[in-house]
């Protein structure tokens, strides 16, 4: 069976300039064999050898219905930008619930409402690492990784046997300012780290307080929803309710920044290009080197 070649676009800055940066390469087929053959990967380096053809990645983008409308935006000046799609994974196998919303889907009908936590992440198993899993099957499989040579972590993000990660970035040295200046030239970051740190669920909790803050101001529509998932969790017998934020409810949140300066001051203005400029600079460098969140859904 002829190796698959694929990288998994997450919405965020480094899956994508490594997209771009291994197109640049495409016409380079010794660059793919070196590669591969330098990462252990004989067979998918001797079949690039054989052909003589950088190989034919596929980029896919496991959807969770629940992305920020700027992760959507992107995707397709991206595509645009490849000149080739990025496929849309969605985790239902079968089509007969093709036109529900994943996320409410396993919410209710698999999780009984228990949303997902730091503890309980079943949102990254069923709807990233299984969709990803079922795309790849029992091929061969070369996974593109946007780990960066600045980063220590080296995730893998399938433990499938017959899926082998690679990361170019490692290989060629690329740190984040490299990462950055190759999306400025090209496609431009992703709209939303002017306000958040990485890609993934509107409401996912692995946010900081100031970006459920930018959710607030730049999406009240769906802050307004995020909030509504804590209230439909609310149990009138034992009077617990799930928060997405530690210790804090978004009504709670939502209360405080309509009273507090200090919050307010994040999310209350238009301002100048300043406060985003300087806002940019602490999204793009807090999102390393040992966070937690989901690499799956980040990187
Ligand atoms: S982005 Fe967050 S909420 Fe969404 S699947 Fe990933 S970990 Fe879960």
């Amino acid at each position: 069976m002829k190796t698959k070649h694929i990288i998994g676009i997450s919405g965020g800055k480094d899956s994508a300039a490594l997209a771009i940066h291994l197109a640049r390469k495409d016409g380079d087929w010794r660059y793919f064999r070196d590669f591969l053959a330098e990462s252990n990967c004989a067979v998918a380096a001797r079949e690039i050898e054989e052909a003589r053809r950088a190989p034919n990645i596929e980029h896919f983008f496991t959807d969770t219905g629940k992305e920020l409308p700027e992760v959507y935006e992107y995707l397709e000046i991206l595509e645009k930008f490849l000149g080739k799609p990025v496929l849309r994974l969605s985790p239902f196998l079968s089509g007969n619930d093709a036109n529900a919303a994943p996320f409410d889907h396993f919410l209710w009908a698999e999780h009984g409402g228990l949303l997902p936590s730091r503890r309980q992440r079943w949102c990254t198993y069923k709807m990233k690492i299984k969709p990803m899993n079922a795309f790849v099957s029992d091929a061969p499989t070369i996974n593109y990784v946007g780990i960066r040579a600045d980063e220590a972590s080296r995730s893998k993000l399938s433990s499938l046997k017959n899926v082998t990660a690679v990361y170019p970035f490692v290989r060629d040295g690329l740190v984040r300012d490299d990462i950055v200046a190759l999306l400025e030239e090209t496609t431009g970051l992703p709209d939303y780290y002017r306000w958040r740190s990485r890609s993934g669920c509107y409401f996912c909790f692995f946010q900081r307080k100031s970006e459920w803050l930018g959710l607030r101001r730049n999406h009240p529509d769906l802050f307004a929803k995020a909030r509504r998932y804590e209230e439909e969790t609310f149990d009138p017998e034992t009077g617990r309710m799930y928060t997405w934020m530690d210790k804090m409810s978004l009504a709670e949140l939502d209360r405080q920044a309509g009273t507090s300066p200090s919050d307010e001051a994040i999310i209350a203005t238009d301002g100048p290009a300043s406060w985003q400029e300087s806002l940019l600079a602490v999204n793009l460098a807090e999102d390393d080197p040992h966070d937690h969140a989901c690499a799956v859904c980040s990187l």
